[in-house]
């Protein structure tokens, strides 16, 4: 039996993850909350079952950025680590470039597509899904 176990870290190093398993999905976000929250163009991430997620140094940070989600970052660095919401109970969602090997994740889809920055070309074929699934 094979597992997957993935590890992360924080621009500092101080918040470090590993992730057991296989993400559930990984997607592009494109929403205005995920801009702010990395202020970058888009956030891309790893969704995984809570329980498959462990931090393995520091814990990050929380704080509720809307009702019903809480973001976590690193208290020294500022780095954004993870996203959790009650609509979607049981779930972590990683940053999937914050992985120490990010190009291990596949993207599948793009949510949130309709607010996508007019000036962010990709060139991929992936599903653009105009506000969000799950
Ligand atoms: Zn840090
Ligand atoms: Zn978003």
């Amino acid at each position: 039996m094979t597992s997957v176990e993935r590890t992360g870290h924080c621009l500092c190093g101080a918040v470090r993850f590993a992730a057991r398993g296989e993400p559930k999905w990984v997607a592009h976000c494109h929403c205005e909350s995920c801009r702010r929250a990395t202020s970058a163009a888009f956030a891309t991430y790893a969704g995984y079952p809570a329980d498959a997620v462990t931090w393995t140094a520091a814990t990050p940070r929380s704080y509720a950025s809307s009702p019903g989600v809480t973001r976590t970052f690193c208290a020294n660095c500022g780095t954004p680590m993870s996203f959790t919401g009650e609509r979607w109970p049981g779930e972590i969602h990683l940053f999937a470039a914050s992985f120490d090997a990010p190009e291990s994740l596949s993207p599948q889809v793009h949510v949130h597509a309709e607010e996508q920055l007019p000036w962010v070309h990709l060139g991929d074929d992936l599903p653009r899904i105009a506000k969000n699934t799950a």
